[in-house]
């Protein structure tokens, strides 16, 4: 099994595996990056998808279904290209634990650079974001502060934080 993470009929394959590793770095360093209510939130949305919880194999998406802020989608965007381009220099590796596969996850990583930068606004599934916030519980990261892991500095998800978990 494994996950795919799309933008229409673009996208990335991967292993379960590199999957969380993809998820891991992206959390660590967005969650070092993210400033905005919305950056956070993006990220926490990211850290979700949580194999240990949710399901080995399951946690593939679109990336129209994140939730992107339409009127600041640019700025969004910009954010998103960011956190990409500082997880590919290994900076936040040290606090994973274990040594992810550079050649196994920097073309992951390329990938999902090239879908965010092919996203416009117009793409944003702003129904998925708005059933995701509503979906939220009174206890849920996203409407209590965006605590973070003490551990890897990570934003906790739902499901709590993705490195520890992994
Ligand atoms: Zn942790």
């Amino acid at each position: 099994m494994s996950n795919i993470i799309s933008l229409n009929s673009d996208g990335i394959c991967m292993s379960n595996g590199l999957t969380a590793v993809f998820i891991d770095v992206l959390a660590l360093v967005g969650s070092r990056l993210a400033q905005t209510e919305d950056e956070k939130r993006l990220i926490v949305w990211l850290a979700e998808k949580d194999q240990s919880v949710v399901g080995i194999g399951t946690v593939g998406f679109d990336i129209r279904e994140m939730p992107w802020n339409t009127e600041r989608f640019e700025e969004n965007k910009r954010f998103m290209l960011k956190v990409i381009e500082a997880a590919e220099t290994g900076t936040d590796w040290n606090r994973l634990g274990y040594q992810p596969n550079e050649e196994m996850i920097f073309p992951a990583l390329k990938k999902f650079s090239e879908l965010i930068s092919q996203m416009t606004a117009d793409d944003v599934d702003k129904n998925a974001a708005k059933e995701w916030l509503g979906a939220a519980e009174s206890d849920d990261p996203v409407l209590c502060g965006f605590p973070k892991c003490e551990r890897h500095g990570a934003l906790l998800s739902c499901f709590g934080c993705h490195a520890c978990n992994n």
